[in-house]
């Protein structure tokens, strides 16, 4: 394994935002109380878990990465990190992430940006990025810093870090794991899932994480399956597509080369294999980069330095004055961005013109997905358009950066079950991420698809 052992210890990753080791061994000596006392342990009896600095947690900053909210410490835990210590887990600390969940790399962090253990093994020695949003949880998962963490993935930020550190994650099904508690992002997109080296330790913790909550309009009022004993690595029966769409000319060779050895494992564990179509894949990415702005643009207006976090109150200055010195200071540039695309597109003369066109666009991509679906059971493809890139590589050019999201995000706009698994590694020894795509509510599948690659 490629680790790397130049990074000058963990700190120098930067994945912690805060560290809370005293919760981590509360849990574990509870454990080894309930052990020693022979009273069964709970699922997550002792495990540090890393915390995405997205979750709202009681008594302990909460920052979503932003200047904003520094110093914010929530009187409320959010559902889902509740389960998870309700299930006998402890917070080893707040990860590090891209400013409100907004980016590719962690390089919009207001805390430093997070690096990736892995180096390129042609002895360029830059700094790679971790992937993001969820870059301090890939991280420091990678890094073997902690065995799980969480996740939060709105157009791929669970999936595209898992794939650039090497890693394994899920994205469960819109609407299976509480938004309760969460720093929204674009709230029709958001998803928590979790992170972690191993499938049957995902199935592990999306069991804890998932379920039913009333203080979520849009969670599902449906039971949690047992995903961890449903797990098979055998697909006879199942069928494959693969969408011809998320091969276009000029796709990386080494990209192209990992998808057909998944293909290969996958039949190899007797699943049959389809080539399908998903028409409107090109014009996900710009669906995406409007509905999730806008979403953003109407999410982020609680941010008035009244009620969280950050005031800049210049003397003599009136409430309006207050709420805009507030958030020029409070908000980074690709917030900005996003808060300045959002309300463009849904400002009155343009509304048609884009939001209610992309919200068109948005069914037929879930159409798109739906009829794949009369054909096959599950989808495969890559989970990004390349392996990780230098940090800075591409801050200047924030399209390149979106570019990044290009196979993630249609699952995302359809709400649907989407793992990362590791595809192997490339020419330089970095990590390649495959995805798999599945019907609503079929996690089971996704899982056992990823164990039979894994
Ligand atoms: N990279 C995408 C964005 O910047 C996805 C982020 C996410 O899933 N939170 O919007």
């Amino acid at each position: 394994e490629a680790f790397n052992a130049n990074v000058a210890g963990a700190k120098a990753l930067n994945a912690f935002i805060v560290e809370t080791p005293e919760k981590a061994l509360e849990a574990a000596d509870a454990a080894d109380k309930a052990k020693a006392a022979g009273e069964p342990l709970k699922p997550l009896s002792g495990v540090p878990i890393g915390m995405k600095d997205l979750f709202c947690t009681e008594g302990v900053q909460t920052t979503a990465a932003s200047h904003m909210l520094e110093g914010f410490t929530p009187t409320y835990e959010s559902t889902v990190s509740k389960k998870l210590w309700d299930a006998g887990a402890g917070m080893l600390g707040k990860l590090n992430l891209d400013q409100f969940a907004m980016g590719s790399s962690n390089e919009t962090s207001y805390f430093g940006n997070v690096i990736s253990p892995w180096r390129r093994g042609d002895g360029d020695t830059a700094a790679l990025a971790p992937g993001g949003s969820s870059g301090g949880s890939s991280s420091a998962i990678a890094a073997r810093l902690c065995p799980a963490a969480t996740g939060t993935d709105t157009g791929g930020s669970i999936r595209q870090p898992a794939a650039f550190t090497g890693i394994s994650g899920i994205k469960p099904t819109y609407g299976r794991c509480s938004r309760w508690g969460i720093v929204a992002f674009a709230s029709s997109l958001d998803q928590a899932g979790p992170m972690a080296r191993t499938v049957r330790d995902n199935a592990i913790l999306l069991e804890t994480m998932a379920g039913f909550d009333p203080k979520d309009s849009t969670s599902l009022d449906l039971a949690v399956p047992q995903w961890e004993a449903g797990l098979s690595s055998n697909l006879k029966g199942k069928t494959v597509g693969i969408p011809k769409e998320y091969r276009p000319d000029g796709l990386n060779a080494e990209i192209s080369a990992m998808w057909d050895r998944g293909i290969d494992w996958l039949k190899d564990a007797g699943a049959e294999v389809v080539e399908v179509s998903l028409p409107h894949t090109r014009y996900a990415l710009p669906t995406y980069y409007i509905i999730a702005p806008a979403e953003a643009s109407s999410n982020l207006a609680r941010y008035d330095g009244v009620r969280y976090g950050q005031r800049d109150l210049p003397d003599g200055a009136g409430l309006q004055d207050m709420y805009a010195a507030t958030r020029a200071l409070g908000f980074g540039p690709e917030v900005k961005r996003r808060i300045m695309i959002g309300t463009y597109v849904l400002s009155a003369g343009f509304y048609d013109a884009y939001y209610t066109q992309a919200q068109k666009v948005r069914a037929l991509i879930a159409r798109d997905f739906e009829q794949a679906f009369e054909k096959c059971d599950l989808l495969l493809t890559p989970t990004a358009p390349s392996a990780s890139f230098a940090l800075g590589e591409k801050q200047a050019d924030p399209l390149a950066m979106y570019l990044n999201d290009v196979f993630t995000v249609p699952a995302s706009l359809a709400g649907l079950p989407a793992m990362a698994v590791p595809g192997g590694l490339d020419g330089q020894g970095l990590p390649l991420g495959l995805q798999i795509i599945g019907r609503a509510l079929d996690e089971q599948t996704v899982l056992n698809a990823g164990l039979a690659i894994e």
